[in-house]
């Protein structure tokens, strides 16, 4: 079975390596040609999402790119601490979360997908999509164009496959908040921590990599969605000095060593209409979960729709198993990760009421959260098995 995959991201590389594993001859499409390496700040993979990477065969790969994180802790703006907790798992995970770079996990991913098979084209837009009975017309910005049996639209939160599944479909908005992220070296913190610090601005976090590094990400709440064209490295780290004042924030931004990356922040309306018949949503374009959590979350995508995809009569009937199976999930997820943006907008009323919520939640963590983290994903057939949906 043919299959093309909008989006070269986490998703869609992801994506590529389940199905290329369960029988599918995939091409990915990607807009740009850039290496995947020089692009984007860090994030953080929870047990969930490292589950997902188990499972594509990658674990071991990603843990060694990146760093164990032990444990989370947040602070007051005055350096209170708030509350302390195991980092994106529960308390009795053995497994620990790991914070990448964005860049290198869809290294990783990307080449896995080619040794599996897959083919990556880069420099490609899609621009347009239709489907028949029989088979799904893919058009690009170059005027290339493609056919397949199948089309995943793993093309972010800024999706054009959204949009051509439903044209009602919810577009993606400025969510009030703007990232800045960057690299620090200071000396004497304790190492494998995610620090969060609850600002006048916003939110400040900063993870220990090691006895020398820090990788921390300023967000900052602005109602109004600031122009960000043309600010260098140095304007940047002058705004945030005065932006982040409380005393960490200050001493980390005081040893900054690069700025790694800037962006707004985006939110989109719950998606209806993941699938059609022949077309299917993937990742932020069907679900931004949040950030956090929105990279584990697209992982266990891409083995939940290669495991329908296995098991169903035909490709419609897939991808309706597919979103009957995600869906539950999803929207739990999904109002987390709405609560958890609103607590880094800043309003001193709005700040002490999470910070009192936050007090009180802490010690249930396990209880409040741990469902995130207990996914357990789905056994892939091996390749060579028949594959059910054909057509
Ligand atoms: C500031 C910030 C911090 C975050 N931190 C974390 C974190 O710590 N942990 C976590 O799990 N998640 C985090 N997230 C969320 C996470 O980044 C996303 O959930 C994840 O990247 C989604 O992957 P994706 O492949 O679906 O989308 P994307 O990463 O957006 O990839 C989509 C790809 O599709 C390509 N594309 C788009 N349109 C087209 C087209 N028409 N034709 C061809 N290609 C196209 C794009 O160029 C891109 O490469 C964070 C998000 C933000 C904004």
């Amino acid at each position: 079975m043919r299959t093309i995959v909008i989006g070269g991201g986490i998703a869609g590389a992801a994506m590529a390596i389940a199905l290329q594993r369960t029988g599918h001859e995939v091409t990915v499409y990607e807009t740009y040609a850039v290496p995947p390496e020089q692009v984007g700040a860090h994030l953080g993979l929870a047990i969930n999402g490292l589950r997902a990477l188990e499972g594509l065969g990658l674990l071991k790969e990603v843990q060694a790119a990146g760093y164990p994180i032990e444990r989370m802790r947040f602070f007051t703006p005055r350096g209170n601490l708030v509350g302390d907790a195991p980092r994106l798992r529960r308390e009795t995970d053995s497994l620990r979360s790991v914070v990448i770079y964005r860049g290198h996990l869809v290294g990783i991913l990307r080449r896995a997908a080619i040794d599996a098979g897959a083919k990556i084209v880069t420099g490609e837009r899609m621009v347009n999509a239709s489907e028949s009975a029989t088979g799904v017309w893919a058009e690009f910005a170059s005027g290339r164009t493609d056919t397949a049996d199948l089309l995943v639209g793993a093309d972010g939160i800024h999706s054009t496959v959204r949009g051509l599944i439903d044209s009602s479909a919810p577009r993606a908005e400025y969510a009030g908040l703007y990232g800045v992220a960057g690299v620090s070296n200071m000396t004497g913190l304790e190492t494998g921590i995610w620090n969060l610090t609850y600002s006048r601005s916003g939110a400040f976090v900063h993870t220990t990599i090691d006895e020398n590094t820090q990788w921390w990400a300023a967000q900052i709440g602005d109602p109004v969605k600031p122009d960000m064209r043309g600010i260098d490295d140095a304007e940047w780290l002058r705004r945030i000095t005065e932006l982040f004042p409380e005393d960490m924030p200050q001493a980390i931004i005081g040893s900054a060593t690069a700025i790694v990356s800037s962006g707004y922040l985006s939110y989109l309306d719950p998606v209806r209409t993941w699938h059609t018949g022949r077309m299917v949503l993937v990742g932020d374009a069907a679900h931004p979960v949040g950030v956090g959590h929105g990279a584990s979350v697209s992982l266990e995508d891409s083995l939940e729709l290669a495991a329908a995809l296995s098991n169903a009569p035909t490709v419609p009937a897939a991808l309706q198993a597919f979103d009957a199976a995600r869906r539950p999930r999803i929207e739990r997820l999904l109002k987390h990760g709405n609560n958890a943006r609103e607590t880094k907008r800043p309003s001193a009323m709005r700040r002490q009421i999470d910070l009192a919520k936050m007090r009180l939640v802490l010690p249930f963590f396990d209880k409040v959260q741990g469902y995130m983290y207990d996914y357990q994903p789905p056994a892939l057939p091996a390749v060579g098995k028949p594959q059910s949906a054909r057509h």
